[in-house]
């Protein structure tokens, strides 16, 4: 058994959709992944009791990780790092062209209220994170710390580990969902739900909307994380992207408010926005694709909403 901490507040409650199930022709129930906690609330929590028990197992002082600059994964390192009494660094990609965000907001506020230390890198830097993760180690072991990196996104094998044990959670409390659909963006979640679904050998069938990139890269990527390819037991709803990774259409911002209207559940613009109106179009266009009970998991990000606050507040 691979070693655990307890940080999140699981489980997670699955809680059912009646008006969007009218509307939308199926059974359709939500995850309550968003609250896995206050501050460390989403899925990179999940991933992260398994990442931190290594570091804490390797005598680790010091959290590396990566990220955009409003990063969820980020903000929830951060404030594991401060509750563990652990140091923390975050490299942190600025948008294309921008220098840092000011004034800080969302999960940037939140890292560096929990004392992250903050270093922002152009996206052109960014791309070899790898690299600059290296470099970060050998300052802080020159200085004497105890580094240790967790991925972008908490997305490697024993990170996936956290989605694995997810789904048997989500399956215990809702055998007969015939679909569970998230968003991706780093492949960790999806990769670790597959794994879940291997283990036990029934469930429901993930489905995943990719946020960036496209299909193909995504199936390489959980062929990486997992060591093998998921080509029969992961759908990926592509094409849902919209404008591309932290960019948010109007159409993606008017279904939030929709959602939080007729739900009083909150959507946010980067990753679970995109993967619902994902869910919402395949729905419309090709319906019973997704089978009769339909569970989306709510991934969180709920502090990105602040930072499309201007966006948001524009198109009331
Ligand atoms: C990171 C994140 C995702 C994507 O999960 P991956 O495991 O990186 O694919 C989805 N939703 C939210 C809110 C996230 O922060």
């Amino acid at each position: 058994m691979t070693r655990r901490l307890q940080l999140a507040a699981l489980p997670t409650p699955i809680e059912p959709l009646h008006r969007l199930s009218d509307r939308l022709g199926v059974e359709l129930r939500v995850k309550r992944d968003d609250l896995t906690g206050l501050l460390v609330s989403g899925n990179k929590v999940r991933k992260l009791e398994f990442l931190l028990a290594e570091a804490l197992e390797l005598g680790a002082d010091t959290l590396i990780t990566c990220g955009g600059a409003g990063s969820n994964h980020c903000r929830a390192t951060a404030v594991i790092a401060a509750r563990l009494g652990l140091g923390c660094r975050l490299l942190l990609r600025t948008p294309e062209g921008l220098p840092e965000p000011k004034p800080w907001t969302g999960n940037l506020l939140l890292s560096s209220l929990a004392g992250a230390e903050l270093r922002f890198v152009t996206p052109d830097a960014y791309r070899d994170h790898e690299g600059l993760f290296g470099a970060a180690v050998a300052e802080l072991e020159a200085a004497g710390h105890r580094p240790y990196v967790v991925p972008e996104g908490g997305s490697n094998a024993l990170g996936a580990e956290g989605y694995a044990a997810a789904f048997e959670e989500l399956l215990s409390q809702w055998p007969e969902a015939d679909t569970v659909i998230s968003a991706m963006g780093s492949g960790g979640t999806a990769a670790g739900l597959v794994l879940g679904r291997r283990r036990v050998g029934r469930g429901p069938m993930p489905v995943a909307v990719n946020v960036c990139d496209d299909e193909e890269f995504f199936r390489a990527r959980i062929a990486s994380i997992l060591g093998d390819r998921a080509d029969h037991d992961l759908r990926i709803l592509d094409g849902f992207k919209g404008r591309g990774y932290a960019r948010s259409s109007p159409e993606e911002l008017d279904l939030i408010a929709d959602v939080a209207r007729t739900e009083g559940l909150f959507l946010d613009p980067v990753y679970t926005g995109k993967a619902f109106l994902g869910l919402m179009q395949t729905l419309a266009s090709r319906p019973g694709d997704l089978g009769e009970r339909v569970l989306f998991l709510h991934t969180g990000g709920v502090y990105g909403l602040f930072a499309e606050a201007d966006a948001l507040s524009r198109s009331r």
